[in-house]
């Protein structure tokens, strides 16, 4: 059987005020979407059919993954040089860079020098590499 997924919609059927997935709102039996102050206003009876409404369940956001970023494919460079004339090669063909080659002066990214950029199709392209420590300890 195939599941059906309830449909999540995004303004209040009375007032028109705008409902997110993962705040509060009422529905009824048939789906009928209307924010908690005009829920409590109706007293809980949908205007529509008659039915009770009842909190809506709250969707979890998509972006577990959204607040690292949409997903996206990894160019990793072998070394700065590399990078660079990539980069500079990206600047020279006038593709806007969604974010801009920077250093991650984060530990935990052991250095990472990344920017991220759209190919035509919207594919999120992130290029990278690693700086390498032994190179660093040489100075
Ligand atoms: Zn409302
Ligand atoms: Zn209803």
């Amino acid at each position: 059987m195939a599941r059906r997924m309830l449909e999540m919609r995004g303004v209040c059927e009375k007032c028109a005020a705008h409902l997110n997935d993962a705040g509060e709102a009422l529905i009824c039996s048939f789906e009928c979407t209307f924010c908690v102050d005009c829920g409590q206003d109706m007293d809980h009876r949908c205007p529509n059919c008659g039915g009770e409404l009842v909190v809506r369940p709250r969707r979890r956001a998509q972006s577990v993954v959204g607040q690292q970023g949409v997903a996206h494919f990894g160019v990793v460079l072998r070394n700065r040089k590399e990078f660079d004339a990539l980069v500079a090669r990206v600047n020279a063909s006038g593709v806007a860079w969604i974010t801009r080659p920077e250093l991650h002066t984060d530990p935990a990214l052991s250095a990472k020098v990344g920017g991220k950029l759209s190919d035509p199709s919207g594919n999120v392209i992130e290029l990278k590499y690693y700086e390498d420590v032994t190179d660093l300890e040489r100075g």
